[in-house]
């Protein structure tokens, strides 16, 4: 099967032939459709994580299942499925509590084992992780899903436990930002979108953001104030959809007293940890609330909202490329300006 492959931690992406992956017990093989490419490729394409390489990237897609392995219950070869970013084992105690988000012996395609950048990719514990997709909703649609969509409802519904009339202050306005964005909306709250980037806010704006706050590359803009002028007393919740020092401080310092940060955007700890004003989050009661992916178990609530219509993450979707085009795209992702989701097609 051809493939995005990566030798060594920063080297450049080659598309070529690899073996063909077969079903782990307990597990599938599913044809991929539509794949999404993120930031989280890039920081492990750097070598940010524990990758043994050569590595195959990709961890958002979708697709159909063409070979099922042993002890496999609920899944047929020919059914249209997803996956969340994070597959739980399907044993341990925070799996059956319906919590494998966080499962300690999680597989994460694209990251503990080939991903998604390719023209099969093979899946664990497929009566735990897969998710069906409707007819209704495209494969492209479900790609877009995994990792960032899924991300933001879980942050604002499950974490933030975002309520009508709350303002959400999403400081990031890339593909989980821009989720974060019109979920906050479905969910009826109010919306302040940060970016660097003057194209992103506008479509921040499209989604239903009320206010927007453009950042300058370098100029230090001081996002708490202009956020407290635009939302007295700052907003209920933040969300920091970028993942540096600096985004991370500018959502926390944009809540009013007792407000609730959610924090997405990964801090890889590369050159030591972040510092975070904790200060005031004792002296104001913030709650800090990390938030990592969405289990399979809660993506049916998700999926009826997209099937029924009143979320539309295809919006998202700015652009589909091949995978030889994936391959250049790769190394210069943390630098890309595209404002949402760049979604591949293995076929093309
Ligand atoms: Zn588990
Ligand atoms: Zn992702």
């Amino acid at each position: 099967m051809r493939a995005v492959v990566v030798d060594e931690a920063g080297s450049r992406p080659e598309v070529r032939d690899v073996p063909e992956p077969s079903a782990p017990a307990g597990g599938v093989v599913v044809r991929v459709v539509a794949t999404g490419m993120c930031r989280s490729d890039w920081h492990a394409w750097a070598g940010h994580d524990e990758i043994a390489f050569p590595h195959v990237p990709g961890h958002e897609l979708a697709g159909e299942v063409v070979e099922v392995g042993a002890g496999v219950a609920r899944w047929r070869v020919g059914d249209r499925v997803t996956v969340p970013f994070v597959c739980g084992c399907g044993r341990c105690e925070w799996c059956l509590g319906g919590n494998a988000q966080v499962c300690p012996e999680q597989e994460q395609p694209g990251f503990t084992h080939w991903g998604s950048f390719a023209e099969l990719v093979a899946l664990h514990a497929a009566d735990t992780n897969l998710v069906s997709v409707p007819e209704q909703v495209s494969f492209a649609t479900a790609a877009a899903l995994g990792c960032r969509f899924a991300t933001a409802y879980r942050a604002l519904v499950g974490r933030a436990r975002v309520v009508e009339g709350e303002w959400v202050t999403v400081v990031g306005a890339g593909g989980v930002g821009l989720s974060a964005v019109m979920i906050a909306r479905a969910l009826g709250a109010r919306v302040v979108a940060v970016d660097r980037n003057a194209e992103a806010l506008a479509v921040a704006t499209d989604l239903g953001a009320e206010h927007t706050v453009l950042t300058g590359a370098t100029d230090g803009t001081d996002v708490p104030s202009a956020v407290a002028d635009l939302v007295a007393g700052g907003s209920h919740v933040a969300v920091d959809a970028v993942g540096s020092e600096q985004t991370c401080a500018d959502a926390l310092l944009s809540l009013r007293r007792r407000g609730r940060l959610v924090q997405v955007g990964l801090l890889p700890p590369v050159e030591g940890h972040p510092r975070v004003p904790m200060d005031r989050v004792i002296a104001w009661e913030l709650d800090v609330l990390g938030s990592h992916g969405m289990a399979a178990a809660d993506y049916p609530a998700m999926m009826a909202l997209i099937a029924s219509g009143a979320l539309q993450p295809q919006r998202l979707v700015e652009r589909t490329i091949g995978l030889e085009e994936a391959a250049a795209l790769l190394p210069a992702f943390d630098r890309a300006t595209v404002a949402g989701i760049t979604v591949i097609d293995p076929t093309r």
